[in-house]
């Protein structure tokens, strides 16, 4: 019998943005905090003492305010249920206060030449480089990635931050000769106006950096609405950016739901850009919401992403490059590896290694050292990943390790769950076709690499693949024929870089890019300049003798 998948994995204020618009939510009653029968120990919330505050408001025009409400929300642990702080719970009016602060500041920030905004992201680069250790430290505990991850989380930004402020100095348009006599002919890059960022929690730090520093070199203004798992690292890159001198206006955040301060902020008819990272679901209500206003929409969405083993593969290589794809982030990476097509005649051997590899990682809070799997983010992607497990058996998978709630030994304060293995999985199957963003992989046996590209690409996503093979013509095939925006060979689904485009095919975007100089596209117009030094009237495609 088939069974639906539980939830959406979704914080319940996302969930249920109508219900929860007229009141707040008590304090200490939020969607991650769970029953408190602790057995972890107590968060020293090292970073969180050092901002001194445990409330939190917007940051609108330069100046701090509560909701227009008066409403909050609270950020809690995952690894534990601890208190992180308590953040405003914002509706449509507080947008518009941004909304209008972000259009004001945009008539100078546009005006700011190039290379000086450029050289306040170098400055935003050097202060997280001085926080990198507080906001891993903090990113650990509000988010539940494993420390080591929080730090790389932390450098995507600085890499942005260095790579985007360079930018300031480029912008680089083209110069090209017309067809007449004395006349010059350029294109050059504009600003668009206010940019809408709206971000997910798995990446809390990397992922605004990928919107917000492009657009702000670019010249534009942000309102930012952070995931409401992870208000707090918004709050503190919000902060840091202040601190390296963007003048207020010019970056304003607004905490709360999708569907309040989110949909406000994408039907609002002064915000031009709407930059959108999270669910299918998600950037398709948004991408309806915001056609009226035809704005610029740029959408980075779901995965479903797999990694082909060949026959001739190193297979030890190969079970490293998944086990860190499928389970790294607790599976939570739009560019996990939720897919795994062995070729038949290295399937068992490589089915065995992976299922030694996973029963092998370490649950358990990720700010220490020696965890290997941190928490999922809440109760309900806990409970969607887990009826995923019961889909897959329905279905005729074969469960080869994990399909549980961990519990026990300190894990029962939070939300984790077992590094989870399906065998014999067919490419239709549920749990081969729909992204579960948890730590579940699929294996799939093949018996060519055509076979293995079909598989591949018979999916609506198209972010991540993946290929090991030690055969030239193998790899440049896959190559040429797996139908995604990034593909790795003899690597794992993850791992992208800041200086090449990010982004995928088909359901998991709308065509744009975010990262390298693509993300220059989406933050800017095109304008084609042209100058007549000639002293008359030259009409072109009309004066062709000239
Ligand atoms: P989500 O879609 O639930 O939420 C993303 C953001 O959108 C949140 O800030 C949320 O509050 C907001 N939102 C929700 N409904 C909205 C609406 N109607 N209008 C405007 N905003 C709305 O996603 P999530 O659970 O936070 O993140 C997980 C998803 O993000 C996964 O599908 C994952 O694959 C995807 N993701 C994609 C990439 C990528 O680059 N392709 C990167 C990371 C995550």
């Amino acid at each position: 019998m088939a069974r639906r998948a539980v939830g959406s994995g979704r914080s319940a204020i996302d969930d249920a943005p109508a219900r929860r618009a007229h009141s707040s939510r008590p304090t200490g009653q939020s969607s991650k905090r769970r029953d408190q029968t602790a057995q972890t120990p107590k968060l020293d919330l090292r970073a969180v003492a050092l901002l001194g505050a445990k409330t939190f408001q917007n940051y609108i025009g330069g100046e701090r305010m509560d909701a227009s409400s008066g409403g909050t929300f609270e950020s809690t642990s995952p690894a534990n249920g601890d208190s992180i702080g308590t953040f405003p719970l914002s509706k449509a009016e507080d947008v518009d206060q941004a909304v209008a602060a972000a259009k004001a500041a945009y008539e100078e920030w546009r005006l700011v030449p190039a290379p000086k905004r450029g050289e306040v992201l170098f400055r935003f680069g050097q202060l997280l480089i001085d926080q990198k250790e507080d906001l891993s430290q903090l990113m650990t505990r509000e988010m539940g990635k494993v420390i080591a991850e929080a730090r790389g989380d932390v450098q995507e930004a600085i890499d942005m931050a260095f790579y985007m402020g360079g930018e300031g100095r480029r912008l680089f348009g083209q110069t090209t000769p017309s067809e007449l006599r004395d006349k010059f002919q350029m294109s050059v890059r504009t600003p668009i106006g206010v940019v809408g960022v709206i971000t997910p929690w798995n990446f809390p730090v990397a992922i605004p950096s990928w919107k917000m520093l492009p657009a702000l070199v670019c010249g534009n203004t942000v309102v930012f609405k952070p995931a409401t798992d992870t208000p707090l690292l918004g709050e503190r890159f919000v902060e840091l950016l202040t601190e390296a001198g963007v003048p207020p206006g010019v970056v304003n955040i607004v905490h709360g739901g999708g569907g309040a301060v989110g949909e406000a902020l994408v039907r609002h008819p002064d915000v031009r850009v709407i930059t959108l990272t999270g669910s299918r679901e998600t950037g398709v209500q948004v991408l309806k919401a915001a056609a009226d206003g035809l704005k610029h929409v740029h959408l980075e969405l779901g995965g479903k992403n797999a990694i082909i083993v060949m026959d001739d593969a190193d297979l030890d290589l190969a079970v490293e490059g998944i086990t860190w794809s499928a389970f790294g982030t607790s599976g939570q990476r739009c560019t996990a590896a939720s897919r795994v097509i062995a070729h038949a005649a290295v399937y068992d051997e490589l089915a065995g290694k992976l299922v030694r590899s996973a029963e092998r990682m370490r649950l358990g809070v990720g700010w220490e050292d020696d965890t290997d799997v941190g928490p999922v983010i809440n109760r309900g992607a806990l409970e969607k990943i887990h009826s995923y497990t019961e889909i897959g058996k329905d279905e005729g998978a074969k469960l080869l390790t994990g399909g549980e709630i961990a519990s026990g030994d300190g894990l029962s304060d939070g939300f984790y769950y077992r590094p989870t293995i399906f065998g014999d999985v067919d490419p239709g199957m549920r749990v081969a076709q729909e992204e579960i963003f948890g730590p579940t992989t699929a294996l799939i046996r093949v018996s060519s690499v055509e076979e293995a590209v079909r598989a591949a690409n018979g999916v609506k996503y198209g972010l991540s693949s993946s290929i090991f093979t030690r055969d030239v013509n193998k790899a440049f095939r896959a190559m040429r024929d797996l139908d995604t925006g990034i593909t790795y060979i003899n690597a794992g689904t993850i791992g992208a870089e800041v200086h090449l485009p990010f982004g995928g095919t088909k359901d998991t975007g709308n065509g744009h890019r975010e990262a390298g100089q693509a993300a220059l596209d989406v933050f800017t117009e095109w304008k084609s300049i042209y100058v007549d030094y000639s002293g008359r009237l030259q009409k072109a495609q009309i004066d062709t003798s000239s």
